[in-house]
Protein backbone atom coordinates (compact mmCIF):
# COMPACT_ATOMS: atom_id res chain seq x y z
CA UNK A 1 0.00 0.00 0.00
CA UNK A 2 3.10 1.93 0.76
CA UNK A 3 6.83 1.79 -0.10
CA UNK A 4 8.92 4.57 1.45
CA UNK A 5 12.81 4.46 0.10
CA UNK A 6 15.06 6.14 2.59
CA UNK A 7 18.44 6.59 0.02
CA UNK A 8 22.13 7.38 1.72
CA UNK A 9 23.70 6.71 -1.53
CA UNK A 10 25.05 10.78 -1.92
CA UNK A 11 26.73 10.12 1.79
CA UNK A 12 29.02 7.13 0.72
CA UNK A 13 29.70 8.52 -2.63
CA UNK A 14 32.97 10.11 -2.11
CA UNK A 15 34.01 6.73 -0.60
CA UNK A 16 33.29 4.66 -3.54
CA UNK A 17 30.92 2.31 -1.31
CA UNK A 18 28.84 2.20 1.38
CA UNK A 19 30.50 2.95 4.79
CA UNK A 20 29.18 0.90 7.37
CA UNK A 21 29.00 3.05 10.66
CA UNK A 22 28.11 6.34 7.72
CA UNK A 23 25.03 3.68 7.12
CA UNK A 24 24.00 2.59 10.85
CA UNK A 25 23.94 6.46 11.46
CA UNK A 26 21.94 7.05 8.48
CA UNK A 27 19.26 4.54 9.72
CA UNK A 28 18.95 5.80 13.18
CA UNK A 29 17.93 9.54 11.88
CA UNK A 30 15.62 8.10 8.65
CA UNK A 31 13.83 5.00 10.69
CA UNK A 32 10.79 7.06 12.53
CA UNK A 33 10.23 9.07 9.66
CA UNK A 34 9.85 6.69 7.30
CA UNK A 35 7.46 4.23 9.47
CA UNK A 36 5.22 7.43 9.71
CA UNK A 37 5.49 8.13 5.95
CA UNK A 38 4.94 4.70 5.01
CA UNK A 39 1.70 4.31 7.23
CA UNK A 40 0.66 8.05 6.18
CA UNK A 41 1.08 7.19 2.93
CA UNK A 42 -0.73 4.08 2.96
CA UNK A 43 -3.72 5.86 5.18
CA UNK A 44 -3.73 3.47 7.92
CA UNK A 45 -2.93 3.65 11.65
CA UNK A 46 -1.07 0.68 14.23
CA UNK A 47 -4.64 -0.53 14.37
CA UNK A 48 -4.94 -2.03 11.15
CA UNK A 49 -1.49 -3.76 10.96
CA UNK A 50 -1.73 -7.60 11.16
CA UNK A 51 2.27 -8.06 12.35
CA UNK A 52 5.83 -5.97 11.95
CA UNK A 53 8.21 -7.97 9.49
CA UNK A 54 11.62 -7.27 9.73
CA UNK A 55 15.19 -8.28 7.92
CA UNK A 56 17.67 -9.74 10.20
CA UNK A 57 19.93 -11.15 7.96
CA UNK A 58 22.54 -11.13 5.64
CA UNK A 59 23.92 -7.58 5.80
CA UNK A 60 25.65 -5.16 7.92
CA UNK A 61 25.15 -5.75 11.43
CA UNK A 62 24.88 -1.98 12.26
CA UNK A 63 21.98 -1.39 9.87
CA UNK A 64 19.93 -4.48 10.57
CA UNK A 65 20.18 -3.82 14.46
CA UNK A 66 18.45 -0.72 14.10
CA UNK A 67 15.77 -2.53 11.99
CA UNK A 68 15.13 -4.93 14.27
CA UNK A 69 14.95 -2.50 17.43
CA UNK A 70 12.79 -0.29 15.48
CA UNK A 71 10.44 -3.56 14.50
CA UNK A 72 10.44 -5.17 17.68
CA UNK A 73 9.45 -1.89 19.29
CA UNK A 74 6.64 -1.60 17.29
CA UNK A 75 5.55 -4.67 17.73
CA UNK A 76 5.57 -5.00 21.34
CA UNK A 77 4.03 -1.46 21.88
CA UNK A 78 0.92 -2.29 19.72
CA UNK A 79 1.10 -6.02 20.59
CA UNK A 80 1.55 -7.35 16.53
CA UNK A 81 3.50 -10.32 15.89
CA UNK A 82 7.22 -9.95 14.45
CA UNK A 83 8.30 -11.50 11.38
CA UNK A 84 11.87 -12.72 10.90
CA UNK A 85 12.70 -12.18 6.81
CA UNK A 86 15.78 -12.82 5.38
CA UNK A 87 16.79 -9.98 3.38
CA UNK A 88 17.04 -12.17 -0.17
CA UNK A 89 13.98 -14.03 0.20
CA UNK A 90 12.55 -10.12 0.21
CA UNK A 91 14.51 -9.75 -2.77
CA UNK A 92 13.07 -12.56 -4.77
CA UNK A 93 9.27 -12.03 -3.26
CA UNK A 94 9.40 -8.49 -4.72
CA UNK A 95 8.13 -11.00 -7.87
CA UNK A 96 4.96 -11.56 -5.60
CA UNK A 97 3.91 -8.42 -5.70
CA UNK A 98 3.07 -8.73 -9.20
CA UNK A 99 1.44 -11.92 -9.55
CA UNK A 100 1.64 -15.07 -7.15
CA UNK A 101 4.89 -17.38 -7.22
CA UNK A 102 4.18 -20.28 -9.21
CA UNK A 103 5.86 -24.00 -7.34
CA UNK A 104 8.46 -25.19 -8.11
CA UNK A 105 9.88 -21.81 -9.35
CA UNK A 106 14.34 -21.10 -9.71
CA UNK A 107 15.14 -17.42 -8.47
CA UNK A 108 18.47 -16.16 -10.07
CA UNK A 109 19.54 -13.68 -7.25
CA UNK A 110 21.83 -10.92 -8.91
CA UNK A 111 22.72 -8.01 -6.25
CA UNK A 112 25.25 -6.22 -4.62
CA UNK A 113 26.23 -8.91 -2.57
CA UNK A 114 25.27 -12.06 -3.81
CA UNK A 115 25.28 -14.09 -6.80
CA UNK A 116 23.10 -17.52 -6.48
CA UNK A 117 20.56 -19.68 -7.99
CA UNK A 118 18.13 -20.44 -5.81
CA UNK A 119 15.72 -23.65 -5.96
CA UNK A 120 12.17 -23.46 -4.18
CA UNK A 121 10.62 -26.94 -4.37
CA UNK A 122 7.67 -25.11 -2.35
CA UNK A 123 6.51 -22.38 -0.90
CA UNK A 124 8.75 -21.23 2.03
CA UNK A 125 12.00 -23.75 1.03
CA UNK A 126 14.91 -22.08 -0.27
CA UNK A 127 17.97 -24.25 -1.51
CA UNK A 128 20.73 -22.84 -3.28
CA UNK A 129 22.09 -25.22 -6.05
CA UNK A 130 25.06 -22.71 -7.11
CA UNK A 131 26.71 -19.08 -5.96
CA UNK A 132 29.64 -16.42 -6.72
CA UNK A 133 33.18 -17.90 -5.56
CA UNK A 134 34.07 -14.49 -5.30
CA UNK A 135 32.87 -11.13 -5.73
CA UNK A 136 28.68 -10.85 -6.60
CA UNK A 137 27.48 -9.30 -9.46
CA UNK A 138 26.89 -5.90 -8.80
CA UNK A 139 30.21 -5.61 -6.57
CA UNK A 140 32.23 -5.88 -10.01
CA UNK A 141 30.10 -3.17 -11.85
CA UNK A 142 30.98 -0.77 -9.01
CA UNK A 143 34.30 -1.74 -9.12
CA UNK A 144 35.01 -1.67 -12.89
CA UNK A 145 32.43 1.72 -12.66
CA UNK A 146 35.47 3.10 -10.65
CA UNK A 147 37.76 2.71 -13.10
CA UNK A 148 35.69 3.93 -15.78
CA UNK A 149 35.04 7.05 -13.61
CA UNK A 150 31.80 6.46 -12.61
CA UNK A 151 30.49 7.19 -8.98
CA UNK A 152 28.85 4.86 -7.32
CA UNK A 153 26.60 2.41 -7.81
CA UNK A 154 27.96 2.05 -11.25
CA UNK A 155 25.40 -0.51 -12.15
CA UNK A 156 22.68 1.65 -14.07
CA UNK A 157 25.51 3.98 -15.90
CA UNK A 158 27.69 0.89 -16.90
CA UNK A 159 24.38 -0.98 -18.16
CA UNK A 160 23.51 2.63 -20.23
CA UNK A 161 27.32 3.19 -21.28
CA UNK A 162 27.11 -0.97 -22.30
CA UNK A 163 24.06 -0.30 -24.62
CA UNK A 164 26.21 2.44 -26.71
CA UNK A 165 28.88 -0.12 -27.36
CA UNK A 166 30.23 -3.09 -28.67
CA UNK A 167 31.92 -6.72 -27.09
CA UNK A 168 35.34 -5.73 -29.01
CA UNK A 169 37.58 -7.02 -25.88
CA UNK A 170 36.33 -10.27 -25.56
CA UNK A 171 36.76 -10.55 -21.67
CA UNK A 172 37.09 -14.16 -19.66
CA UNK A 173 33.80 -15.99 -19.02
CA UNK A 174 34.52 -18.02 -16.17
CA UNK A 175 33.32 -21.08 -15.15
CA UNK A 176 30.63 -20.58 -17.86
CA UNK A 177 31.28 -24.51 -19.20
CA UNK A 178 32.04 -25.94 -15.60
CA UNK A 179 29.69 -28.64 -14.59
CA UNK A 180 28.65 -26.66 -11.69
CA UNK A 181 26.09 -23.65 -11.31
CA UNK A 182 28.84 -21.14 -9.48
CA UNK A 183 29.74 -18.05 -10.51
CA UNK A 184 33.29 -16.00 -10.52
CA UNK A 185 33.46 -12.83 -11.67
CA UNK A 186 36.68 -11.46 -9.96
CA UNK A 187 38.82 -12.68 -12.99
CA UNK A 188 36.79 -10.80 -15.19
CA UNK A 189 37.22 -8.19 -13.26
CA UNK A 190 40.81 -8.27 -13.19
CA UNK A 191 40.88 -8.59 -16.57
CA UNK A 192 38.97 -5.34 -17.41
CA UNK A 193 41.51 -3.68 -14.67
CA UNK A 194 44.55 -4.76 -16.24
CA UNK A 195 43.47 -4.02 -19.58
CA UNK A 196 42.47 -0.41 -18.81
CA UNK A 197 45.78 0.31 -17.00
CA UNK A 198 48.25 -1.40 -19.38
CA UNK A 199 46.19 1.37 -22.08
CA UNK A 200 47.03 4.04 -19.08
CA UNK A 201 50.84 3.51 -19.48
CA UNK A 202 50.83 3.25 -22.77
CA UNK A 203 48.99 6.51 -23.24
CA UNK A 204 46.29 5.13 -25.41
CA UNK A 205 42.79 5.41 -25.36
CA UNK A 206 40.21 3.17 -25.27
CA UNK A 207 36.33 3.09 -25.88
CA UNK A 208 34.76 3.68 -22.82
CA UNK A 209 31.57 2.60 -24.32
CA UNK A 210 33.18 -0.49 -26.03
CA UNK A 211 34.80 -1.74 -22.49
CA UNK A 212 31.07 -1.89 -21.05
CA UNK A 213 29.78 -3.39 -23.12
CA UNK A 214 32.47 -6.19 -23.34
CA UNK A 215 32.32 -6.40 -19.63
CA UNK A 216 28.65 -6.46 -19.38
CA UNK A 217 28.26 -9.40 -22.03
CA UNK A 218 30.69 -11.45 -20.37
CA UNK A 219 28.56 -10.84 -17.09
CA UNK A 220 25.22 -11.76 -19.26
CA UNK A 221 26.44 -14.90 -20.74
CA UNK A 222 27.79 -16.43 -17.97
CA UNK A 223 24.35 -15.67 -15.71
CA UNK A 224 22.11 -16.37 -18.76
CA UNK A 225 24.22 -19.61 -19.80
CA UNK A 226 24.06 -21.32 -16.03
CA UNK A 227 20.79 -20.72 -15.48
CA UNK A 228 19.58 -22.07 -19.10
CA UNK A 229 21.19 -25.24 -17.36
CA UNK A 230 20.09 -24.77 -14.09
CA UNK A 231 16.39 -24.93 -15.51
CA UNK A 232 16.95 -28.28 -17.79
CA UNK A 233 18.32 -29.97 -14.28
CA UNK A 234 16.08 -28.31 -12.09
CA UNK A 235 12.49 -28.52 -14.37
CA UNK A 236 10.60 -25.17 -12.42
CA UNK A 237 7.43 -23.77 -13.62
CA UNK A 238 8.23 -20.27 -12.86
CA UNK A 239 12.18 -18.48 -13.00
CA UNK A 240 12.39 -14.69 -10.73
CA UNK A 241 15.16 -12.82 -12.02
CA UNK A 242 15.81 -10.52 -8.54
CA UNK A 243 18.16 -8.31 -6.72
CA UNK A 244 19.67 -4.68 -7.71
CA UNK A 245 21.64 -6.45 -10.77
CA UNK A 246 18.20 -7.51 -12.11
CA UNK A 247 17.23 -3.66 -12.93
CA UNK A 248 19.95 -4.58 -16.14
CA UNK A 249 18.14 -3.64 -19.05
CA UNK A 250 20.95 -6.40 -20.91
CA UNK A 251 20.49 -9.00 -18.74
CA UNK A 252 16.58 -8.58 -18.59
CA UNK A 253 16.75 -9.03 -22.74
CA UNK A 254 18.76 -11.91 -22.88
CA UNK A 255 17.25 -14.20 -20.35
CA UNK A 256 13.95 -13.27 -22.08
CA UNK A 257 15.15 -14.48 -25.37
CA UNK A 258 17.27 -17.15 -23.61
CA UNK A 259 14.18 -18.74 -21.10
CA UNK A 260 11.77 -18.81 -24.22
CA UNK A 261 14.16 -20.02 -26.59
CA UNK A 262 15.50 -23.00 -24.87
CA UNK A 263 13.26 -23.72 -21.74
CA UNK A 264 9.45 -24.34 -21.00
CA UNK A 265 9.87 -21.82 -17.83
CA UNK A 266 8.22 -18.63 -17.31
CA UNK A 267 10.09 -15.84 -16.78
CA UNK A 268 9.11 -13.31 -14.22
CA UNK A 269 11.40 -9.82 -14.37
CA UNK A 270 10.91 -7.98 -10.82
CA UNK A 271 9.72 -4.29 -12.05
CA UNK A 272 12.55 -1.84 -12.19
CA UNK A 273 10.72 -0.07 -8.98
CA UNK A 274 11.10 -3.31 -6.79
CA UNK A 275 14.93 -4.74 -7.89
CA UNK A 276 16.71 -2.64 -5.70
CA UNK A 277 16.28 -2.56 -1.58
CA UNK A 278 12.81 -1.67 -0.44
CA UNK A 279 10.31 -2.64 1.96
CA UNK A 280 7.66 -3.62 0.08
CA UNK A 281 9.75 -6.62 -0.68
CA UNK A 282 10.39 -7.52 2.59
CA UNK A 283 6.43 -6.71 3.55
CA UNK A 284 5.90 -9.34 0.40
CA UNK A 285 7.70 -12.38 2.19
CA UNK A 286 6.99 -11.43 5.42
CA UNK A 287 3.19 -12.15 4.30
CA UNK A 288 4.16 -15.73 3.26
CA UNK A 289 5.69 -16.27 6.60
CA UNK A 290 2.86 -14.97 8.31
CA UNK A 291 0.57 -17.52 6.63
CA UNK A 292 3.78 -20.41 7.86
CA UNK A 293 2.93 -19.11 11.08
CA UNK A 294 7.04 -17.57 11.52
CA UNK A 295 7.14 -15.54 14.43
CA UNK A 296 10.39 -13.94 16.09
CA UNK A 297 9.55 -12.91 19.59
CA UNK A 298 12.03 -10.17 21.48
CA UNK A 299 14.83 -12.02 21.48
CA UNK A 300 15.61 -11.67 17.93
CA UNK A 301 18.68 -10.46 16.78
CA UNK A 302 20.81 -9.58 13.63
CA UNK A 303 22.74 -12.74 11.28
CA UNK A 304 24.92 -10.48 9.35
CA UNK A 305 26.04 -13.67 7.21
CA UNK A 306 22.73 -15.30 7.71
CA UNK A 307 22.24 -18.06 4.57
CA UNK A 308 19.82 -20.42 3.25
CA UNK A 309 20.63 -23.85 2.46
CA UNK A 310 22.30 -25.80 0.31
CA UNK A 311 20.50 -28.20 -1.76
CA UNK A 312 21.29 -31.96 -0.55
CA UNK A 313 22.92 -34.06 -3.54
CA UNK A 314 20.71 -37.15 -3.68
CA UNK A 315 22.90 -39.88 -1.83
CA UNK A 316 25.42 -42.22 -3.94
CA UNK A 317 25.40 -45.71 -3.73
P1 LIG B 1 22.53 -7.69 -1.18
O1 LIG B 1 21.10 -7.63 -1.63
O2 LIG B 1 23.31 -8.78 -1.84
O3 LIG B 1 22.68 -7.68 0.30
P2 LIG B 1 22.61 -4.90 -1.76
O4 LIG B 1 21.32 -4.90 -1.02
O5 LIG B 1 23.66 -3.91 -1.41
O6 LIG B 1 23.25 -6.35 -1.69
P3 LIG B 1 21.01 -4.33 -4.03
O7 LIG B 1 20.46 -3.07 -3.47
O8 LIG B 1 20.12 -5.47 -4.13
O9 LIG B 1 22.35 -4.76 -3.29
O10 LIG B 1 21.64 -4.01 -5.45
C1 LIG B 1 22.58 -2.96 -5.61
C2 LIG B 1 23.52 -3.34 -6.72
O11 LIG B 1 22.82 -3.40 -7.96
C3 LIG B 1 24.66 -2.36 -6.91
O12 LIG B 1 25.88 -3.09 -6.99
C4 LIG B 1 24.33 -1.69 -8.24
O13 LIG B 1 25.48 -1.26 -8.97
C5 LIG B 1 23.62 -2.80 -8.96
N1 LIG B 1 22.75 -2.33 -10.06
C6 LIG B 1 21.70 -1.49 -9.99
N2 LIG B 1 21.18 -1.25 -11.24
C7 LIG B 1 21.93 -2.00 -12.11
C8 LIG B 1 21.93 -2.18 -13.52
N3 LIG B 1 21.04 -1.57 -14.31
N4 LIG B 1 22.86 -3.01 -14.04
C9 LIG B 1 23.76 -3.65 -13.26
N5 LIG B 1 23.82 -3.50 -11.94
C10 LIG B 1 22.92 -2.69 -11.36
FE1 LIG C 1 19.68 -6.09 -1.46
Amino acid sequence: MSNVVATQIKSHQRFGGVVPEVASRHHIEQITSCIKDALTQAEVDYDDLSAVAVTYGPGLVGALLIGITAAKAVAWAHQLPLIPVNHLAGHIYAAQLVAPIEFPAMALVVSGGHTELVYMPVENKFEIIGETRDDAAGEAYDKIGRVLGINYPAGKPVDELAHRGQDTFNFPRAMDHDDNFDFSFSGLKSAFINTVHHADQIHEQLNKADLAASFQQAVIDVLSDKTVRALREFPVKQLILAGGVAANKGLRDRLTHDIQRFTNTKLELVPLSLCGDNAAMIGAAGEMLYRHDVRADARLNADPGLEFEWLKQPQQN
